[in-house]
């Protein structure tokens, strides 16, 4: 028997709550590989599946949460896998659709793992988790696009959550001068630490678009919040500057205009970390290992066990969680 937080949905309310519960292998969904799960954590998406409706993401109760998890390989019937092999799962619905990693075991599809690069420990792996996979998708994707340091500032959006805080650290250690926008004020030394050399309020950005094209300031941003403050970055940016688009935290709508795109080359990059091709995940975890400097990782992570995630989803969508939970399984 081994632990596994399990939401179970209560038929005559209709609304799902989760506790800790023992279950046995046997009970595990079908895979070709079962891991010994180290550590997961907490996404916004992880808030949705722990939400009393499910964020309309979970199809089936009883239901086990998490998008991510890092651990090691138990059993395999496939060959890229051996027990004792470390992994790591991010994303493929995993946590939604499927059983995920808050539990002791879990049994996948070989096809979802990726080996723990070499750098990294599970309990860093999950510190970077689905938001600093994402963050990384994001930096990869500008540089793709011709952003390099020197050109000016890139602003990173939603930036003292998981995403925000991932993608300041990271880019900053790449030598790019970052501004860091937060409605949380109190947030201002910590995003400093990571390496924000600006921190701007939201109150600033979340205005309607009023005029289409504003001063050129943005050399590049990562972008966690969408509807109206993606809307008046894009008319901020510098000619030809991208915007990775990771995020919703702040709407899902674009009341934006063409404008920027049609006089100043601005390009909008969709980001999606679910159904990431294996090499550009296996690409992205390597860049992680060298472009994100761990001290600053470690400076983002609050510790937490399976008993703390019904709270800990609540808070992450009320925006109330501050860089990377890291959830100890055992
Ligand atoms: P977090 O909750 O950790 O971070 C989101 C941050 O956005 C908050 O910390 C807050 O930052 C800011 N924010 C919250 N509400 C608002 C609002 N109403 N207006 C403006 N800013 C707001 O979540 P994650 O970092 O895990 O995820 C961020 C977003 O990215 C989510 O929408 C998530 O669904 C999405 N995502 C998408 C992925 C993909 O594959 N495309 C993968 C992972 C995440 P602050 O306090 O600093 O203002």
């Amino acid at each position: 028997m081994f632990n596994a937080l399990i939401v179970n949905k209560d038929e005559d309310s209709g609304l799902a709550s989760a506790a800790v519960e023992q279950i046995d292998l046997d009970q595990l969904p079908e895979g070709n590989v079962t891991v010994a799960v180290d550590y997961s954590t907490v996404n916004y998406k992880d808030g949705l599946c722990l939400s009393p409706k499910g964020g309309g993401l979970v199809r089936n109760y009883p239901h086990i949460p998490g998008i991510d998890f890092a651990g090691t390989v138990e059993a395999s019937e496939d060959d890229r896998y051996k027990p004792g092999d470390k992994v790591v799962l991010t994303g493929w619905r995993v946590g939604e659709a499927y059983w995920g990693g808050y539990t002791q075991k879990a049994r996948v599809k070989a096809d979802w793992l990726v080996p723990l690069p070499a750098g990294l420990d599970t309990r860093q792996a999950m510190a970077v988790g689905t938001a600093g996979f994402t963050a990384m998708l994001a930096v990869m994707a500008l540089e793709d696009h011709g952003m390099k340091p020197g050109q000016g500032p890139v602003l990173v959006t939603g930036a003292a959550g998981g995403v925000g805080s991932v993608a300041t650290a990271i880019l900053a250690n790449l030598g790019y001068e970052v501004a860091g926008v937060t409605g949380r004020p109190e947030t201002e030394e910590y995003l400093r630490s990571l390496g924000a050399t600006q921190i701007v309020a939201r109150d600033e950005l979340n205005e309607t678009v009023k005029r289409p094209l504003e001063s050129e300031t943005w050399a590049g941003c990562v972008d966690a919040v969408g509807g109206e403050m993606l809307a008046r970055v894009l008319g901020q940016m510098k000619y030809g500057g991208s915007v990775a688009a990771v995020g919703l935290a702040g709407g899902a709508g674009l009341p934006a205009t063409v404008i920027p795109f049609l006089l100043r080359g601005v390009n909008l990059l969709g980001i999606d970390s679910v159904m990431q091709p294996y090499d550009n995940r296996v690409r992205a975890w390597e860049r992680l290992a060298t472009d994100l400097p761990m001290d600053k990782l470690e400076a983002m992570v609050k510790p937490a066990v399976l008993s703390d995630l019904p709270q800990l989803g609540a808070d992450i969508l009320k925006g109330q969680v501050q860089g990377r939970v890291v959830v100890d399984v055992n």
